[in-house]
């Protein structure tokens, strides 16, 4: 070795010293493989180098990207074999003067590609050239596989978080609706999905549908992908996941299905569905993820669904220690069937989203209990106050006529103005029935609500009485 060639390995050493470095900082697979080719080219301008990767379909920045195949062309042969062993692979000179090296970008785990040195018009490829690329080729693979491992958590803590922030929500007890509208949209979201529905199976078999489904699980056309993924769950209790249905059901419009069970105590509770219209569109990840998605929630969701059964059961609200929405019905239909007149008010909560937003559901809820407090103080003993759902209240006034009916509301939204901390106001819609105007149970209720329609749209904080024109 004379001391020319000496110099230039120093040179090269160092070189190989600066990548290494270079190649430890940077978490992207892109920025590994432009680091690679760009120093290779810079070192060695005599070679031309290409890339093959195996499974690539990701947008490269003018990097020389050949696929890595079965097929025999290009030397693709002699790549994967470099690929699939992890050896270097050589082609000697041929006719056309062209000698080629497959060197594998080899990391800990596996082999991330294949780089492909060509040497043309009988240019030589020293042993040492060779070696040093060779070695280049390794550290790069290492480089990969570092950016790899990088996505990979990032991913993992991408999907841990989605767990976690829906565990989270389930187990605040929000109503149901609410619940399952969040979900459904977290998993849109997350797997950039076409539909997403749940459907909870009841135990004399029929089946029905969970609020925050998407508007096709209301479809008639839900029907054939139900028989058939309804059939596949109850028989072994575990998961689908269907690139192309419509293999198995011709003329299916949505091609990819992931159908997860919920199962509780080994018997099976409901179903999430998750579909898109091309196929092959969900990875397996996602697959799992949503496996330890609805594993995680099976538990909360069916409580919250028999809760919220029970509600309906019993007579008073839980939270408020207002009479129940059902109990109100009977009550109010008894009293027209009896009774001469009586008032109906539709009390919401303005911009009670707001107040769970700023201060939490907590204080939301010790909102909704002071409203309905005040609502317990300013009706007599014979009045019905109730929680009509959510942040919705009603009183039912049997006996009471329009007027002295206002004026009970009116109170209502001073008082709640004056006196909730944090300070809220509430908008009511009045109704009224009697022997002339002989509305039944289902006007009655809807003139309160359109009438409560207006008071928002005029500004909130505010009394309006139904409009008689219907
Ligand atoms: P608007 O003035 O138009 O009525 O706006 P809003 O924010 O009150 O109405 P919206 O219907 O958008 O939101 C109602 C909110 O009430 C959303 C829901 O999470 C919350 N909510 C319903 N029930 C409860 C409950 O029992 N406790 C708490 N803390 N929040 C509830
Ligand atoms: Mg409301
Ligand atoms: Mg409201």
């Amino acid at each position: 070795m004379n001391l020319v060639s000496v110099t230039q390995n120093d040179q090269k050493y160092e070189e190989l010293y600066r990548i290494t470095e270079k190649f430890h900082s940077l978490m992207d697979k892109d920025d590994v493989l432009v680091e690679l080719i760009s120093t290779l080219q810079a070192l060695y301008s005599e070679f031309i180098f290409y890339l093959f990767l195996s499974h690539d379909n990701e947008n490269h920045r003018n990097l020389p990207i050949k696929e890595l195949g079965f097929d025999h062309q290009d030397g693709n042969e002699l790549a994967m074999e470099a690929y699939v062993t992890g050896k270097v692979t050589v082609s000697n000179q041929d006719e056309a003067n062209q000698a080629t090296i497959y060197s594998p970008l080899k990391g800990k785990q596996g082999v991330y590609g294949v780089l492909q040195i060509v040497a043309n018009n009988g240019v030589e490829l020293s042993d040492e050239n060779k070696n040093f690329i060779v070695m280049l080729a390794n550290t790069a693979g290492t480089a990969l596989e570092n950016a790899q491992l990088y996505d990979q958590s990032k991913r993992l803590i991408k999907d841990l978080q989605l767990i976690n922030e829906t565990s989270h929500r389930l187990n605040k007890n929000l109503r149901l609706t609410d619940t399952m509208t969040y979900m459904s949209s977290r998993i849109m979201e997350s797997f950039d999905a076409d539909e997403v529905g749940f459907f909870y199976i009841n135990p004399d078999g029929t089946i029905q549908i969970f609020p925050g489904s998407t508007k096709f699980f209301s479809s008639d056309e839900l029907q054939i992908y139900l028989d058939y993924i309804k059939g596949k769950i109850e028989k072994d209790l575990e998961g689908l996941f269907i690139g192309d249905i419509s293999t198995y059901l011709s003329g299916a419009e949505y091609s990819s299905i992931m159908a997860v069970p919920m199962v509780q105590s080994d018997s099976l509770k409901g179903c999430a569905l998750v579909m898109h219209k091309n196929p092959y569109h969900f990875s397996f990840d996602m697959f799992k993820l949503l496996q330890s998605l609805i594993h995680h929630s099976t538990l909360a969701l069916t409580n919250s669904l028999l809760r919220e059964e029970l509600e309906t059961l019993v007579k008073t609200d839980h939270l408020t220690q207002l009479h129940s929405r059902n109990h109100m019905n009977n009550r109010i239909e008894k009293s027209i069937k009896v009774d001469r007149q009586g008032t109906f008010v539709l009390i919401d909560i303005d911009n009670f989203k707001m107040v769970n937003d700023t201060y939490g559901h907590q204080i939301g809820d010790d909102v909704l209990i002071q409203v309905a407090n005040i609502i317990r103080n300013n009706i007599r003993e014979q009045d019905i106050g109730a929680r009509w759902g959510g942040e919705e209240l009603a009183i039912y006034l049997p006996h009471v006529d329009l007027e002295a009916g206002i004026a009970i509301a009116e109170r209502i939204v001073t008082r709640v103005r004056e006196d909730t901390t944090p300070a809220i106001t509430v908008s009511c819609g009045v109704s009224y029935w009697n022997a002339e105007n002989q509305y039944n149970f289902d006007q009655l209720f809807k003139k309160a609500d359109n009438a409560l329609y207006e008071a928002k749209s005029l500004g909130k904080d505010q009394v309006i009485v139904q409009s008689d024109t219907k």
